[in-house]
């Protein structure tokens, strides 16, 4: 069942409220005070952990399959719906690619766009995890 953290306007708490199913995500009511005016928070442990699930079904050779050519337009054009796609901090690496690109400059990323990904997608990750600089990742899967 998922929770849902929202910050009330009426009582200015940040209240958790729980569905019974995605499906059943209605209006929210303030546990606190009754009152309807609620927003809708995202709690840092929500946002890490779907960044994390969003890094982890990134799968880097469908998303070079994009890239339709190689050269600078080409380039510019994938690294700005990849930066729109990934929308984390990884995003705006792509973004800054995408724009370099257009100033007219020829990013080095380019040369290997899919290693530059799967860096950019591990360093996240490691962020994520609580960053040691080195680690072996956990298994499984
Ligand atoms: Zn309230």
């Amino acid at each position: 069942m998922p929770i849902y953290q929202y910050d009330c306007a009426g009582c200015e708490r940040r209240v958790d409220i729980l569905f019974r199913s995605v499906r059943r995500i209605g209006p929210a009511i303030c546990p606190e005070c009754g009152g309807t005016d609620l927003k809708r928070a995202v709690s840092q442990v929500a946002r890490a952990r779907s960044e994390r699930e969003r890094l982890d079904s990134i799968d880097v050779n469908q998303e070079l399959g994009r890239l339709e050519s190689g050269d600078v337009s080409g380039f510019s054009r994938w690294a700005r719906r990849m930066g729109r796609d990934l929308g984390s901090d990884i995003g705006g690496e792509f973004s800054a690619l995408a724009d370099k690109a257009d100033a007219g400059e020829d990013p080095i990323e380019r040369v290997d766009p899919g290693h530059t990904l799967r860096y950019q997608v591990e360093k996240r990750r490691a962020t994520l995890d609580g960053g040691g600089d080195s680690g072996t990742p956990a298994g499984g899967g």
